[in-house]
């Protein structure tokens, strides 16, 4: 359905009064389709700046380069941005900050990518320049508030020195086409998991289930994982069956009618994977909410959604993990919420069970690490699904402009991230959420 900002402001009997009474005029993102490619940077006008003294320039060209981007310094427009700013430790070392971005930002193209990388505060011993890391995360953010309407997204890498080798994958991820709606993010790469495996392989041969897939972001994921040559189990509760089973046999899936909440569904999901010779990639998608304040709140809708976002996740991964079912290197992504990252009034019940998740792949990450698996949570702001159709006109409408890029997201662009995720490219990212939210004021 068209944007109905956008259709005010480009139709000519409303576009005066749209532009009068100051309505934003939300771009036109762009997104890819099908597989992700060997080279999802090709044609892409990229420039690599550096402040003095940094480790990553070399890498993050090598890796720019490998991907398609081509670096020309005499183009006057760039697509892709990307700055490293490992060498700021100390005030003095912001002012390559102003310089480029002062000369470069109105260069960069709509839809155009900013890649910051910079070193991670907490590995170093000097107080000032930890203050001097931290701080680009401020910049960046704020850059991308400046540059989100003209569709712009503006990430930030942190990465040691010992963990340059994990930027491919997020190179190609956070400065491609695919990263529409995530912006404002603030990702960890480490070596935490092990895992030499970090070119832009696909998803043949893996084995993927995705929970709540029936519709909305878990059907996108599911979709977009097929895609990448992933064999996917597809889970929704007995009432979605019919809906679970015309979405598998379009986008060629195995449908697995199971309510995750079930006492059952553990050993019979273990089951199922087990059949196919174990699983790669679990995607925790399954959400439910019941809003009410907390005074005005049912008990059994509190619990209800502690269980079905909380509980049957922890319990379907202690099955799989216990049963040897979730294999080395493998994925897990957590659908948590920005409710979860901020609260949100309403939803006391719920961003408990969000935030649960934020702390639960901190946790479960560290501890798979040494097997290779990566345990992330994917945080989505606004997505136009029926979960967010089913809310009244006004905050419906707050919800999906409040964010840098005046517009809500599309269950694929959450699906996208959920796919890069679930790749060996992202090995470097566990124990992280990331949000996609096309930076949301909530929770920013
Ligand atoms: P949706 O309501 O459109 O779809 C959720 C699917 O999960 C449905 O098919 C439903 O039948 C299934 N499901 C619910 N309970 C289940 C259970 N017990 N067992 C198996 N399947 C079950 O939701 P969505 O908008 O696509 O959201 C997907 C996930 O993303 C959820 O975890 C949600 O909390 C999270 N999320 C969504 C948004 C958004 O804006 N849509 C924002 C933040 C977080």
């Amino acid at each position: 359905m068209p944007d109905l900002l956008r259709k005010l402001h480009h139709h000519p009997a409303t576009g005066w009064l749209a532009r009068a009474a100051g309505l934003p005029d939300p771009v036109e993102l762009s997104r890819a389709a099908g597989p992700t490619g060997a080279q999802p940077l090709t044609g892409r006008r990229t420039a690599i700046r550096a402040a003095e003294g940094g480790y990553a320039a070399d890498v993050l060209t090598a890796c720019a380069v490998g991907a398609g981007g081509v670096i020309d310094p005499q183009a006057s427009a760039i697509d892709i941005l990307i700055f490293d700013a490992t060498g700021c430790r100390a005030p003095a070392d912001y002012a390559a900050l102003y310089d480029t971005f002062h000369a470069a930002a109105s260069r960069i193209a709509v839809n155009g990518r900013v890649l910051l990388v910079a070193a991670p505060p907490d590995a170093t011993p000097d107080p000032v320049a930890a203050a001097a890391a931290r701080g680009i995360e401020g910049f960046g953010r704020s850059l991308g508030k400046e540059l989100g309407k003209t569709g712009i997204a503006v990430n930030l890498a942190y990465v040691a020195a010992d963990a340059l080798d994990r930027l491919d994958g997020p190179v190609r991820f956070f400065c491609g086409a695919r990263s529409t709606y995530v912006s404002g993010q603030a990702v960890r790469l480490s070596t935490t998991a092990i895992g030499g495996d970090t070119a832009s392989a696909g998803l043949s041969g893996k084995v993927a289930v995705v929970t709540g897939s029936a519709r909305g972001i878990g059907l996108a994921a599911a979709q977009r994982l097929v895609e990448e040559g992933a064999t996917v189990v597809c889970v929704d509760v007995p009432a979605a069956s019919q809906a679970l089973h015309d979405s598998c046999r379009a986008i060629g899936a195995t449908a697995l009618v199971l309510d995750i909440a079930a006492a059952d569904a553990p050993v019979r999901l273990t089951q199922c994977l087990r059949e196919r010779g174990g699983a790669d990639i679990v995607v925790h998608n399954a959400g439910i909410t019941r809003d009410r304040t907390l005074a005005r709140m049912a008990r059994q809708d509190w619990e209800l959604v502690v269980d079905v976002n909380f509980r049957a996740i922890v319990a379907i991964d202690e099955a799989l993990l216990a049963g040897q079912v979730l294999r080395d290197g493998g994925r897990v992504i957590c659908l948590s919420s920005i409710s979860g990252v901020s609260g949100n009034f309403g939803q006391s019940n719920y961003a408990a069970s969000k935030a649960a998740l934020i702390g639960y792949v901190a946790a479960r990450g560290a501890q798979l690490g040494p097997r290779g698996i990566t345990v992330n949570a994917v945080a989505p702001g606004f997505i136009e699904t029926p979960m967010t159709q089913r809310m009244p006109f006004v905050p419906r409408e707050l919800g999906r402009r409040l964010n840098s890029l005046k517009q809500g997201g599309q269950p694929r662009d959450v699906a996208e991230l959920i796919a890069f995720l679930a790749t060996p490219g992202s090995v470097g990212i566990t124990g992280n959420t990331i949000r996609v939210c096309g930076q949301a004021l909530i929770g920013a």
